[in-house]
């Protein structure tokens, strides 16, 4: 699809000061309305997660906040891959109940209006096990 969010190497950061790319495919953003690209671009910053964890707060008694790795140390980040990945051979022949991601395909319903070119390859799979 010629797109990848990617953690930076240390080389990179250092030639580069940054520690994530996120490289788009020029001729699939030109194809794209802005639509598309927003949901292209929140798709792929979705496979970047920042560490976090629970800490009680320093303010209220009994309140817990979520609190984030520092933002310029590279072990603050890091790659996610997909919550839902499936062959569509599979959803296919079996449908989404036997797969158990019914609870995606609710998603895809919801946002049909915000999908890229994988998406409607999937969503067109899909549809025929409705
Ligand atoms: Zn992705």
């Amino acid at each position: 699809m010629g797109r990848e969010s990617k953690k930076c190497t240390t080389f990179e950061r250092h030639m580069t000061d940054y520690m994530l790319f996120l490289f788009i495919n020029k001729e699939a953003w030109k194809l794209f309305s802005s639509e598309q690209r927003e949901e292209l671009v929140d798709h792929e910053l979705c496979h970047f997660s920042r560490t976090s964890w629970e800490e009680p707060d320093p303010k209220i008694e009994g309140k817990w906040i979520t609190v984030y790795g520092t933002v310029d140390d590279p072990d603050s980040w890091s790659i996610r891959e997909h919550d839902v990945e499936e062959f569509s051979d599979i959803i296919d022949r079996h449908g989404l109940w036997e797969t158990g991601i019914e609870q995606f395909a609710a998603a895809v319903r919801e946002a049909e209006h915000q999908m890229n070119f994988e998406d409607v390859n999937r969503e067109t799979k899909m549809q025929r096990v409705k």
